[in-house]
């Protein structure tokens, strides 16, 4: 079966009227890899068709970030959607998405300032604004995510909650390379050298498991712990280590579990995020 291709906001919702079944949303912002991959292996597995979007936002980029250089592999993703079995990919143009005069925005409070919010101060608008979109252009039955951006898990179950939206939400884990490293599309920003050095970040993740499986449940110490870990690199520089409750992203003294441990770490140029979440 062919994938088909969707290029405009107008064939998407003419597409969408066709299918009769449950349907399946896998957003993404293309340059896809593995981790991208175990979303929609299990959307195949759920759904009756899978919608895939890789749009690279444009609002959820704050100034000075690297909307511009941006991996863009569109071949690659589409063949590899093809071998996957999703049904549909959906590449839209940002004029189509945001024309003349667009000027809606979905916002959620509170849980988007803190972490990646407090460092991206623009950056959750973008995100809740653009799935909302593809909420509602797709009409989707589920909604697949990675725990890999976890702010933005809690951030999108809590806009699903607030704003009555009939969607259900689907978190996958994590997947890593061999070597520890998180999948992401901006490692190929990485050298040689950065990307040996970005393994510090999932060492550090490892750290705080172990210690917290030895009894560490004291959130500052095991902070500290994981700091002087990352420090112990010298091209990694730390945006922040965080210990929050897990769902409402809470900032906690004693873990008690579930607890998400995360952190934006820069390898050079490049800001990497990792995390885990202590069950
Ligand atoms: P992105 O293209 O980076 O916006 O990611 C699209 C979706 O794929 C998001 O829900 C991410 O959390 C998820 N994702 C990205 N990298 C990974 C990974 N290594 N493991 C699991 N999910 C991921």
């Amino acid at each position: 079966m062919n994938i088909k291709i969707i290029r405009s906001v107008k064939e998407l919702v003419e597409y969408r009227d066709t299918l009769k079944g449950k349907v399946g949303l896998v957003p993404t912002m293309g340059a896809l890899h593995l981790g991208h991959m175990s979303l929609v292996d299990q959307a195949v597995k759920d759904n009756d068709y899978v919608i895939v979007s890789t749009f690279v936002n444009p609002t959820q980029f704050g100034a000075g970030e690297d909307f511009d250089s941006y991996p863009r592999t569109e071949k690659e993703d589409v063949a590899l959607l093809e071998e996957h079995h999703a049904t549909a990919v959906f590449i839209p143009k940002a004029s189509d998405m945001y024309p003349e005069g667009y000027n809606s925005w979905v916002e959620v409070f509170d849980v988007t300032q803190k972490l990646e919010g407090a460092c991206r101060p623009t950056h959750f608008k973008g995100v809740t604004t653009v799935v909302n979109k593809l909420f509602n252009l797709t009409r989707a039955d589920n909604a697949y995510f990675g725990q890999k951006d976890a702010q933005q898990v809690a951030v999108i179950k809590k806009m699903v909650r607030d704003l009555n939206i009939h969607v259900n939400i689907v978190v996958m884990p994590i997947v890593r390379e061999d070597s520890g490293l998180a999948r992401s599309s901006r490692n190929t920003y990485l050298s040689a050298d950065e990307k040996k050095a970005a393994l510090i970040l999932s060492k550090t993740i490892k750290l705080a498991e172990s210690e917290w499986a030895k009894g560490e449940k004291d959130a500052d110490v095991l902070k500290a712990k994981m700091i002087k870990n990352l420090e112990t690199e010298p091209l990694a520089s730390v945006d922040y280590v965080a210990i929050n409750h897990w769902d409402d992203l809470e900032e906690i003294k004693t873990i008690e579990a579930p607890t998400l441990v995360s952190m934006a770490v820069r390898i050079g140029a490049t800001r990497l995020i990792d995390n885990t979440i202590l069950k």
